[in-house]
């Protein structure tokens, strides 16, 4: 996507990076990539300096979290469960937050 390799280009962070996860932080339940809501685009995501970044997705009044975890051979890719797109807002910013993971 242009504006990730915009991030690598200008070697400066302009996504957000997640915070350090809390010790008492709640496990999202990380599933493989369920593929089939159409019309599925990211809204948000953080920086891809990270091994491992994520993409709230939106589509079809839906949206979940991905996470890509970039390995050498190839990123290793799991989403969560869909929610109405208010409540998977209110978990990306707990996940941004370090408050969920
Ligand atoms: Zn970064």
């Amino acid at each position: 996507m242009a504006e990730r390799s915009a991030d690598n280009l200008l070697d400066q962070c302009i996504s957000p990076h997640v915070a350090m996860a809390q010790r008492d932080h709640v496990r999202l339940d990380w599933q493989p990539p369920y593929g089939a809501l159409a019309r599925v685009r990211p809204v948000a995501w953080t920086c891809t300096c990270r091994a491992t970044f994520y993409e709230l997705c939106e589509g079809g009044g839906q949206a979940f979290i991905r996470r890509t975890v970039q390995l050498d051979d190839k990123p290793e890719i799991s989403e969560t469960y869909r929610w109405l797109i208010a409540e998977a807002r209110l978990v990306w910013t707990a996940l941004l937050a370090g408050r969920v993971r």
